[in-house]
């Protein structure tokens, strides 16, 4: 058995597909002129966009909008001249186009990847598909058609690039399993959304299995099994009819309300990162948008998206949406969040630093033009506006004052807009728990960021592994306060959500019932499994539960506890 990363959930039986990329050979110095060279790199970037946009259609119209957005971006990359033009410079120099292509992108992959930062090496990924695709395409070479792999394969790859993807038949292919990529990767990503089974970073793999044998994925435990014997097939074919039956059988409660074992209706939303997001929200049957993070507008761009794209962009989930409630959260920057053009300084602890409203509030002008935009937005649906990141009343005082500032403006000029928009705030450090009675005088409804609560509760950095063990929403300390923070909201009458990871946790799911949570914000893969557990417990039972969770004095009881009473 090999090990990797858990990828995409569920059970893929089959017979390993293993696709070895070719080893291409080319001249480095060309024989042509440079003219010649350079007419013969243009026709191939050519071609290749063209092949390029026509994969993005065909993943548009089988897989999402998010996976063609994937193979758009390589489009992009291979009409950037930024590129494109200094390949022209190196072949004018006497190479062919291959190794010139290969010397550019090569030196900006690397780059990218010295970074350590997971999306930046993620692009690092792509410059290299995009390459690879350039010296394809000169050379004459094509690319693996996975489209054709018969039904059962598992397909065994170095990694899969969204190239390769494209067009990918779901009903024939039984499981993934890469040598590289984690959790965020495309191939997760692309594997998650059409839901195949996946195991990621399984070290050299595609050196180990046979090309036709028999392979198991379990995608939920992150295991590879190869050349099972009967009995283990027979398993694991059980275990996959279990699996298969419990994802159906969650499809029956789309259109289903999200109510408790005793009938109190909760509203289960979700997470996105852009408003193309909608479409996962609808399939899933979320109940609106509890977290719009509007971070990667800011970040897939290499400038500020100004006044106008943001509104688009706003009105857009809107009115995908029709209707449902839309919370877009104002520009979350700092931290792990850094958007290289508004040069943020380097500070010895980001975290607790200019980041979030802190750099809003100090940046009025680009604070204007995201408010001003949501509020444009708030006439084509139910827009709500949320501050990130708020330890203290100025802070709200403050974003809400600009609001009104603005509102003004916004009249003066006839704009239209909502103008009773809901204003509430992420309650996400410690001092906001420590002040929730206060906060919750001040803003129309509360989301508990628990991945920012927890880490600044306990005092823990995330990405430091030494400290790991006490990042844990289960510690006694981290419970006192989700728990503070909702009952405070609810003494005063005010809405109270949690959109952190810790929503769509089932252990955690009857403590938060039992503390009188309005609301879960989930990712949209998460939305049915959510609402199959809430419908499970009652008050009566979540109270029972939630008394003896929180009188355990350790995080390792309380998980031990949580554990017992799953449901
Ligand atoms: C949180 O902190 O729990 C949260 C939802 O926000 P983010 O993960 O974007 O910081
Ligand atoms: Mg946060």
């Amino acid at each position: 058995m090999y090990k990797g990363i858990a990828g995409s959930d569920g059970i893929g039986i089959g017979n390993a597909a293993l696709i070895k990329e070719q080893e291409i050979k080319y001249e480095q110095n060309s024989a042509l002129s440079a003219e010649e060279e350079t007419a013969r790199f243009d026709a191939a970037v050519d071609e290749l966009i063209k092949k390029t946009d026509a994969m993005a259609e065909e993943m548009r119209a089988n897989v999402g909008e998010k996976e063609a957005e994937i193979l758009m971006g390589h489009s992009l990359m291979l009409s950037d001249p930024a590129m494109t033009d200094e390949v022209r410079g190196i072949i004018a120099g006497g190479l062919t186009s291959e190794a010139a292509a290969e010397q550019v992108f090569e030196t900006f992959a690397a780059m990218f990847e010295a970074t350590g930062d997971e999306l930046t090496m993620q692009r690092a990924a792509d410059l290299r598909d995009v390459k690879s695709g350039i010296i394809k395409t000169l050379q004459g070479v094509r690319d693996v058609d996975i489209k054709s792999l018969p039904k059962g394969s598992v397909i065994v790859v170095n990694d899969l690039t969204p190239s390769m993807t494209a067009g990918i038949n779901k009903d024939n292919i039984a499981g993934i399993v890469t040598e590289t990529g984690g959790r965020t990767s495309h191939s997760a990503i692309l594997a998650r959304a059409l839901e195949i089974p996946a195991v990621l970073s399984v070290e050299g793999v595609t050196g180990m299995i046979a090309d036709g044998s028999r392979i198991i994925v379990d995608g939920t435990r992150g295991e590879v099994i190869t050349g099972p014997d009967e009995k283990t097939e027979a398993e694991y074919a059980e275990k996959k009819a279990e699996f298969d039956k419990c994802r159906k059988e969650l499809e029956k409660l789309i259109g289903k309300p999200t109510v408790t074992a005793d009938g109190t209706k909760v509203e289960l939303v979700c997470n996105i990162g852009k408003p193309d997001d909608c479409a996962a929200v609808l399939e899933k049957d979320g109940e609106g948008v509890g977290l719009f993070r509007t971070e990667f507008l800011y970040m897939d761009t290499d400038e500020k998206p100004g006044e106008e794209q943001q509104f688009e962009a706003y009105r857009k989930a809107a009115m995908t949406l029709k209707g449902k409630p839309v919370i877009i959260r104002t520009l979350d920057v700092g931290g792990d969040k850094d958007i290289p053009y508004l040069g943020l300084e380097k500070e010895e602890n980001p975290f607790m630093g200019f980041r979030a409203v802190r750099y809003c509030l100090e940046n009025k002008e680009l604070y204007r033009d995201q408010l001003r935009a949501l509020l444009r937005a708030s006439a084509f649906g139910d827009i709500k506006i949320m501050v990130p990141l708020v330890t203290c009343v100025e802070e709200v005082r403050q974003a809400k004052a600009l609001i009104k500032e603005i509102m003004a403006e916004l009249d003066r000029e006839g704009v239209e807009y909502n103008k009773d928009i809901k204003i509430g705030i992420m309650a996400e450090t410690p001092a906001a728990a420590a002040i929730a009675d206060l906060l919750a005088e001040e803003a129309d409804f509360f989301s508990i960021g628990t991945n920012d609560l927890t880490g600044y509760t306990m005092a823990v950095d995330r990405g430091n592994a030494k400290v790991a063990y006490l990042y844990s929403a289960y510690q006694p300390a981290v419970l006192r306060n989700i728990k503070r923070i909702i009952e405070c909201g609810k003494q005063k009458g005010i809405m109270v959500g949690m959109c952190g990871e810790a929503a769509a946790d089932p252990l955690l799911i009857p403590l938060l019932i039992s503390f009188g949570l309005d609301e879960f914000s989930v990712s949209p893969t998460s939305v049915l499994a959510t609402r199959d557990i809430i419908g499970k417990w009652s008050k009566a039972e979540a109270d029972k539960v939630a008394e003896e969770a929180m009188n355990c004095a350790t995080e390792s009881e309380v998980k031990a506890l949580l554990e017992a009473r799953r449901k």
